[in-house]
């Protein structure tokens, strides 16, 4: 067997068959750009979906003598072994390569099985010696070869194309390519990362980056510099991830994470770290997990001190706005107490986004022109109370937010009308706001402490006070979405699968395969509600991550075709609904809402929204 890599683009292949064999082969054949023309009597409906797309050619007919003329490749997949043996014999006889699915003896041809980063391909193949350790080996690999190495492998090209522009001698070619491999691969551990441009010119100067790494840089070096686009190592930014709604992370707080070398992530932070973060990324969760308690403050402030001093690029993410209520001042502080730099990238405060996804405007004309962001959690260090919760009381066109506030509300409230407040006024708690969990609870402000602990609400809440809380009864867009409530695992790239879900309310969670440690993160930190499966091959990748903790036990599996749902019976996923193989992105949305039907919330103030929450 002697191993190629074929150009078909633009090139005629042939496909025999119009099942899902042979559906597999024409987009293995697509994707490369190869000119595919499929004969088959009875095509299954994707294929004829594709020929009208002008995707593929699709003769409607039996295979006959002739077919194969002018193909370079030829695959059948009839189920009828006389037609493949008829196509291999002509292919065969007109010098065509020809493949016969699952029938080694009709092939002049094998494919391999193989790992696809980017343009990276590692391909695995056993001679026809014993097939089914392909895709075991391949399996291992695609878990051993995190999603960076395509990020990477565009690196090398790029970096090969800088040092061939130069044309310098072929040894000193040489050794800036055995640089940047040296630098960039670990061979332990079978990771790569891609290289800063910094480091990047230091190997097209011929330099060994390593060396000049270790050399401690002046302070101001450390900033971003015109010459030097890239965060600088030893740079700490404080990062806020927004209030938990993976869309709502900023632009530039997204960008700061995919550069970064390590992630300090708090608890509320953790729904909103990218997905498709590369794997060489450290992560240190520092919040309140199941079993753990939280890393004390000081613990914090000396890792994020630490990992700087070691050169490292350092992401601070906290839930909502780093300088609003999350210690990030005291973070900044110890940062500039050890000479470390740092920057803030502001971010979606949960007290203003957990209103508006529960249809209060924390203003409006006339009713609040002004907010009040408090917490409720008053400072145990102060003598006495710090929030003068009587002038509050007394200023009726106002809105007040209430962080940290499940425990306290009874005890404000009780505050807040001795100081005059109308019992009337209307208020809202909201936990989880913006996140599949997200839980409303609307009543009179001197109702809603009662009405809050009879649906059990829990931290992170908030508590919203005043007149516009009123407007949630028309206003409440989210809590109406066909799908909220809903978070569902697919797997990526996300594309109008994800796209779609979202829209409907849902929290799509697409993961790259291998499932990466932040990916485990984010599915660890909401219930799993449902798994979106698309292929058997994704049952195969998924199965072992129904061992998270955060797969609800009534989480459903959506199942597009019958190889998928019969995969994922035979591996005894849980609640198995059966999509047709070529059900489109609105048929799922349809799908799961008929079975996820959630009581409406209610239209007047005095009673509670939300899933679980009626
Ligand atoms: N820096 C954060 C606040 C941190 S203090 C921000 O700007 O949002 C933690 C408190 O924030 C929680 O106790 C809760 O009151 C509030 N909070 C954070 N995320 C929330 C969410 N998604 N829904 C409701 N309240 C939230």
């Amino acid at each position: 067997m002697y191993p190629v890599m074929l150009e078909v683009r633009g090139r005629s292949c042939l496909v025999v068959g119009g099942g899902g064999v042979a559906l597999r082969k024409v987009d293995g054949l697509r994707a490369e750009g190869a000119e595919v023309t499929v004969v088959a009597p009875e095509p299954m409906p994707a294929l004829a979906e594709l020929a009208v797309a002008g995707q593929i050619r699709l003769e409607r007919r039996p295979y006959r003598d002739g077919d194969v003329a002018g193909r370079r490749l030829v695959f059948a997949a009839t189920g009828d072994r006389e037609v493949n043996r008829r196509v291999f014999r002509d292919a065969e006889a007109a010098g065509i390569w020809a493949n016969v699915a699952d029938d080694p003896e009709l092939c002049s041809f094998h494919l391999p099985a193989r790992v696809q980063r980017g343009a990276l391909q590692l391909a695995v193949a056993s001679g026809g010696e014993a097939p089914f350790v392909t895709r075991r080996l391949r399996q291992l690999l695609e878990r051993r070869f995190g999603a960076e190495w395509s990020e990477w492998i565009e690196a090398a090209g790029r970096f090969r194309a800088e040092v061939r522009r130069r044309k310098l001698p072929i040894a000193e070619e040489e050794r800036r390519y055995d640089t940047f491999f040296a630098e960039t691969v670990d061979p332990g551990r079978l990771t790569a990362r891609v290289p800063t441009s910094g480091e990047e010119e230091s190997y097209l100067a011929g330099a060994s980056y390593g060396v000049e790494l270790a050399a401690p840089a002046a302070a101001e070096d450390r900033h971003w510099t015109a010459a030097a686009p890239g965060p600088a190592a030893g740079l700490v930014s404080l990062v806020g991830a927004g209030p938990g709604d993976p869309g709502l992370l900023t632009l530039r707080g997204r960008q700061r994470c995919l550069e970064a070398d390590a992630i300090v992530y708090d608890r509320l932070a953790a729904t909103a770290l990218p997905l498709d973060l590369p794997s060489r990324v450290e992560l240190h969760g520092v919040g309140k997990q199941a079993s753990r308690h939280p890393v004390p403050q000081e613990e914090i402030n000396a890792l994020l001190v630490r990992l700087a001093r070691a050169g490292k690029c350092v992401v601070r993410l906290k839930g909502g706005d780093p300088f609003v209520f999350g210690r990030g001042g005291e973070e900044a502080e110890a940062l500039v107490q050890a000479g470390v730099p740092f920057e803030v990238v502001p971010a979606v405060t949960a007290g203003i986004a957990a209103p508006a996804y529960a249809g209060i405007p924390v203003t409006h004309r006339r009713e609040a022109v002004r907010v009040t962001i408090v917490t409720a959690h008053e400072s145990i260090k102060s003598e006495g109370a710090q929030v003068r919760w009587d002038l509050l009381a007394a200023d009726p066109h106002a809105t007040i937010v209430g962080y940290m506030g499940v425990t306290s509300l009874s005890g404000v409230v009780e505050k807040l009308l001795a100081a005059g407040l109308d019992p009337a006024t209307p208020a809202a708690m909201i936990e989880r706001g913006t996140t599949s969990a997200q839980r409303v609870v609307r009543a009179a402000v001197s109702e809603l402490p009662g009405a809050a602990g009879r649906a059990g609400l829990e931290p992170p809440a908030l508590f919203v006070i005043g007149p516009t809380v009123a407007h949630a009864a028309e206003l409440d867009w989210f809590q109406r979405r066909p799908l909220v409530g809903e978070r569902i695992l697919l797997t990526a790239p996300p594309g109008a699968w994800a796209a779609k879900l979202e829209r409907a309310g849902a929290e799509p969670v697409p993961v790259a395969l291998p499932v990466s440690a932040a990916a485990r993160v984010v599915m660890d930190a909401l219930p799993i509600t449902g798994c979106l499966l698309r292929s058997p091959d994704d049952v195969d990748s998924l199965d072992e991550e129904r061992d998270n903790p955060s797969w609800s036990s009534a989480a459903r599996t959506w199942c597009l075709g019958a190889d998928t749902a019969g995969r994922a019976r035979a591996r005894g996923w849980p609640a198995i609904h059966e999509l047709p193989a070529d059900a489109d992105p609105a048929a799922l949305v349809r799908a799961i809402a008929a079975r996820v039907r959630r009581t409406p919330p209610p239209a007047t103030p005095g009673g509670s929204g939300g899933r679980g929450a009626a």
